[in-house]
């Protein structure tokens, strides 16, 4: 007689959370049991928490608020902006009772230094915003708001936890700009930039979308979220998906303007609970770091360093390389090894503005642990080890991470916690999403 396979189903899981019985882990707990060597068998856990932060770029905020008085109503809200940040005004008019409808891409920008994903965070954090109005009549309303004002404001992301990203390197002579870049790129093959959060990625966990689908509750920047099925450009082989979530609930620490050498983009941090329903989801959510692989793409053409050039000239990568072998998560700052210089060059380039170069404090809600602030510090006041890939036989050193480990960690430990307190229920999809199976 073969062994009975080994299956629960999400009640069943469902049932254990709600009596005190369930075994929740995070990936990062699970994982290091796994990379310590030992074995989690499948009645060991029934639902693994995985997490992902980072810059994704496809986030959108739909706001609808007053702006003016009925009476003062004007007949259409022709440009929007907030803060300076350029919205979309519609689909659904209603500027007759003083309303304005508006898509704000986090991608939209005042300038090079600011942007949607600023304009998310400071509406998030409870700041007020300036709003301009610019109406077809030729006239302007112009006010202040806030998100306790705006009665409805829904964040969306058309393309998030991508399974796992890539890295790039330039490998061409001089600098370009890019998304992929907080100082202009330098090449050739002088710095590697990388995405992904790896092991922690709620994708990695369940390749085959067995228990992510239409309709499954998530963490989306702290706040309850939805999964609305698969998003832009995903593939079997690297899916992603769209979500989104009220931006009420999100919490300033999970999201934000990040700036890049092509302009301000938006970052932004999802939580999704895998619930252990086989023996196959169990293999999938102990897969490694040293397990995944980081491709390396050339910033110009977006296609793998080294194709065409004959058989063994890249060599494997994997997320290994970029968060374990000692590499550190935090990035930390040292104030006694900084020498006041008189152009701070950290000040110039965070890409969050988490330093502060008059206090000289680093604001630990606003740094995503992103590296760009060790290669550039003259006095080595910022420290930690981002790590160095084999690239084409060169070892090139990490100068930016685009996602932040760290957070993601914290993330998956807060939806384990919500889960385990009874704050969270895990949910079934209603719908499987079918590119991936
Ligand atoms: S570059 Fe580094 S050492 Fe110089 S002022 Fe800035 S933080 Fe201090
Ligand atoms: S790691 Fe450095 S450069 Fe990056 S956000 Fe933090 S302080 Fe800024």
């Amino acid at each position: 007689m073969g062994s009975k396979k080994k299956k629960k189903t999400v009640t069943e899981v469902k049932e254990k959370i709600e009596k005190g019985e369930a075994v929740v882990l995070s990936a990062d707990e699970l994982c290091d049991r796994v990379r310590s060597g030992e074995e989690v068998k499948f009645e060991e856990v029934d639902v693994v928490t995985s997490a992902t932060c980072g810059v994704k770029s496809g986030t959108f905020a739909v706001l609808s608020f007053k702006v003016a008085e009925r009476r003062e109503a004007f007949e259409r809200a022709e440009r929007v902006f907030l803060n300076g940040v350029p919205a979309f005004p519609g689909p659904c008019p209603n500027e007759r009772l003083g309303i304005v409808d508006l898509i704000v891409y986090g991608t939209a920008r005042r300038d090079e230094k600011y942007g949607g994903g600023h304009l998310f965070r400071a509406l998030v954090a409870g700041e007020e915003v300036e709003v301009v109005v610019e109406t077809v009549e030729g006239g302007k309303v112009e006010t202040r708001t806030s998100l306790e004002e705006i009665p409805f404001a829904r964040l969306c992301s058309t393309r998030n936890v991508y399974k796992n990203y890539f890295a790039f390197v330039n490998s061409q002579e001089g600098e370009v700009a890019s998304i992929f870049s907080v100082r202009k790129f330098a090449g050739p093959l002088k710095e590697l930039t990388f995405s992904g959060c790896g092991e922690l990625n709620p994708l990695e966990k369940d390749p085959l979308l067995e228990t992510v689908g239409v309709g499954t509750r998530i963490l989306m920047n702290g706040a309850e979220g939805f999964v609305v099925g698969e998003g832009t450009r995903s593939t079997a082989e690297k899916p992603n998906l769209m979500g989104f979530a009220e931006m009420h609930g999100m919490l300033p620490e999970y999201l934000g303007g990040f700036r890049t050498s092509a302009g301000p983009e938006v970052w932004s941090s999802w939580a999704v609970p895998i619930p252990v329903l086989n023996e196959r989801i169990l293999e999938s959510v102990k897969r490694l770091d040293e397990e995944i692989k980081l491709g390396v793409l050339d910033v110009h053409d977006r296609l793998p360093v080294g194709a065409g050039e004959g058989a063994g000239a890249g060599e494997e990568v994997t997320y290994a390389d970029v968060w374990q072998r000692d590499c550190d998560l935090s990035v930390r700052f040292d104030r006694r090894r900084c020498l006041e210089c008189e152009d701070c060059r950290v000040a110039g380039v965070c890409p969050t503005d988490a330093f502060d170069p008059q206090t000289k404090r680093v604001s630990e809600e606003l740094c995503c642990n992103c590296g760009t602030c060790v290669r550039s510090c003259e006095g080595g006041a910022f420290y930690g080890n981002l790590g160095t890939v084999s690239v084409l036989g060169r070892a090139v050193p990490v100068t930016l991470r685009q996602s932040d480990r760290k957070r993601a960690v914290k993330l998956a430990e807060v939806l384990k916690q919500k889960i385990l307190e009874g704050n969270f229920t895990i949910s079934e999809p209603v719908s499987r999403i079918s590119k991936a199976v």
